[in-house]
């Protein structure tokens, strides 16, 4: 049995089934693991990468319609 590092949530994976490398994500708090080792699985979380965007603020303005 793998637990989530995270939430401690049975990740249920066999590892018979899994990779190296491969990546599961726990149903419970999403977080990505990629499988480091198999025997024993050791997992790492996936790093998001830093996805800088610039979002332009647009102003709305609530037109009133009246
Ligand atoms: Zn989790």
């Amino acid at each position: 049995m793998v637990a989530c590092p995270e939430c401690e949530n049975d990740l249920d994976i066999d590892e018979d089934e899994v990779d190296e490398g491969e990546i599961v994500s726990c149903p419970e708090c999403g977080t990505d693991f990629e499988i480091i080792t198999v025997n024993p699985i050791e997992l790492k979380p996936v790093e998001e990468e830093e996805v800088e965007e610039e979002e332009e603020e647009e102003e709305a303005e609530d037109g009133d319609y009246s």
